[in-house]
């Protein structure tokens, strides 16, 4: 692994934190309680900055903030047109405060800068212009009904969102909340992670400055068991959707439906199987599937983290799997040529380093890493392991780090069966040449998105989402929209009534 000096004497970022209070109303202002928590460095696990805490005291009062903007509008009253401006104006002003925006998202979380500037920051402006596109072209239907009535459905924005979002992709899952969400004419309140509170607060002041009236979106940092359990469960919101670990999304879905029955659409977590097929070009294979496992540090829900290789091939594709983790390219998430920075935190880095101790002790052959990186920070060595079984922990549970675990098949009923024996069915890759077996893995597995040799494309058209344990509905393209509509039908006789 290289730059292990350069972790031990972390680069200085550019950015400033100017903002870390809650953003309600279209102010900037101090949790009622007046506390605060810090926000960590990942590189050295020391105090970026302390920030807001908002509990359930803050969230009634932002709660209330979005009520006004929607009862009373000016959103959802607005045209579609207006709103289709701002969005477009927000995007433009994203794009032009990259840097600044993707330093604080790398500072913030540890993922490399390179990435936030050339992956993330596309993404969200991408997804902004997407939503914005859509807000003006949002409309119902005529219905020929029986009898002489003219009918028609009104799509009408379903009220106030209460969105709570993950410390992995904080400023991708603010884009795929928040855009549909305000296209159709919501108002928001978002809790952020407590892991990365940041860059949500720096991009909300800029959407404000792209003319998003006061009250619409609104920001609350803190804890999930306070701010975020106060969300889930309050009467006044209309409307959930999460993103996270499928044990809190149990958790919020028991919330929702004991308060008021507020829909719930659950991004939850994956066991992502990666199938290498005989006749895959093993060179390419090893290098889709360590993308597919390692990117983002592993700290993806639809990793790729169940690396099944064909018998014929396995051999080879271990010793390049091995060597390709070998030399991964770990250190300062803020020089450039990392592949790998640090992990989240303190509470993450452990939790791998568990599970690789599990893996170890369960039998499974160690190929490559197996400890921290460095000494300082929460890096993790890019970690491979073979001779793993369905039964061993690393196969079953959801790592969320830099561990790849390498599984030998025979046949493609095989192969299919012990793919689809997993609680989770969020995505899969295929890696194949041969069009039928394409066809028939695609068919087969029980997942909401596949990757045919390819992995992790994220388009803003393309919908998201899980099957089983992975959640419900789904997120980006048009099928967002309907998780952030109602469907009003509206009757009227075309001749005088009888009354
Ligand atoms: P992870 O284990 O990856 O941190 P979580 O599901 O715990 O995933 O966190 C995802 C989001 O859910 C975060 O914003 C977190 O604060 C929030 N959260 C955690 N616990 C609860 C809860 N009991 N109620 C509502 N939100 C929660």
């Amino acid at each position: 692994y290289s730059t292990a000096s350069a972790v031990e004497d972390p680069i200085t970022p550019s950015v400033k934190v100017n903002y870390n209070q809650l953003l309600i109303n279209g102010q900037f202002v101090d949790s009622v309680s007046g506390k605060t928590f810090p926000t960590l460095d990942p590189r050295t696990g020391e105090v970026i900055a302390e920030v807001a805490e908002g509990d359930a005291r803050d969230i009634d009062i932002a709660v209330s903030a979005a009520r006004k903007a929607f009862d009373e509008g000016p959103w959802p009253k607005m045209t579609a047109y207006e709103r289709s401006k701002i969005m477009l104006r927000f995007a433009d002003l994203v794009e032009k405060h990259a840097e600044e925006v993707a330093a604080l998202e790398t500072w913030d979380n540890g993922k490399t800068y390179e990435q936030s500037l050339k992956i993330e920051i596309p993404m969200f402006v991408r997804l902004f212009r997407y939503y914005g596109g859509w807000a003006d072209k949002i409309h119902g239907l005529t219905v020929p009904a029986d009898g002489s009535y003219h009918v028609q459905t009104l799509h009408e924005p379903i009220g106030v969102a209460g969105q709570i979002i993950p410390w992995n992709f904080p400023l991708v899952m603010f884009a795929w909340k928040v855009g549909p969400a305000l296209a159709c004419g919501n108002t928001i309140v978002l809790k952020t992670a407590e892991q990365t509170p940041l860059s949500a607060l720096l991009v909300a002041k800029l959407f404000h400055e792209a003319g998003l009236p006061e009250g619409v979106l609104n920001i609350v940092s803190g804890y999930g068991p306070t701010a975020g359990a106060a969300l889930a469960s309050h009467m006044e919101v209309d409307k959930l959707a999460f993103t996270g670990s499928t044990e809190t999304g149990k958790v919020v879905l028991e919330l929702a439906s004991k308060s008021n029955l507020k829909p719930v659409t659950l991004e939850l977590g994956g066991k992502s199987p990666f199938i290498v097929c005989e006749d895959a070009d093993v060179d390419k294979a090893v290098e889709m599937a360590h993308f597919a496992l390692f990117f983002n540090q592993g700290q993806c829900c639809c990793a790729g983290s169940r690396t099944f290789v064909h018998e014929k091939v396995h051999d080879e594709f271990v010793e390049k799997a091995r060597n390709r983790a070998a030399n991964r390219v770990v250190g300062d998430p803020f020089l450039g040529g990392i592949e790998q920075g640090p992990q989240v935190d303190a509470e993450q880095f452990k939790k791998i380093l568990k599970y690789i101790k599990y893996g170890i002790e369960g039998g499974a052959t160690l190929e490559a890493g197996g400890d921290r990186f460095g000494s300082k920070g929460y890096y993790v060595q890019p970690t491979v392991f073979s001779n793993v079984k369905d039964d061993m922990k690393i196969a079953e549970d959801e790592i969320f780090g830099p561990v790849q675990t390498i599984l030998k098949y025979k046949d493609i009923d095989e192969v299919i069966r012990r793919a689809n024996a997993s609680r989770y069915g969020l995505a899969a890759g295929v890696f194949t040449q041969n069009i039928n077996t394409a066809n028939r893995l695609t068919r087969s597995l029980r997942v909401g998105s596949v990757w045919i040799n390819c992995f992790d494309v994220f388009d803003a058209a393309v919908p998201f989402g899980g099957y089983k344990m992975s959640g419900h509905g789904r997120e980006k393209g048009i099928y967002s929209l309907s998780n952030y509509l109602q469907v009003k039908a509206v009757v009227t006789p075309l001749e005088n009534p009888a009354w």
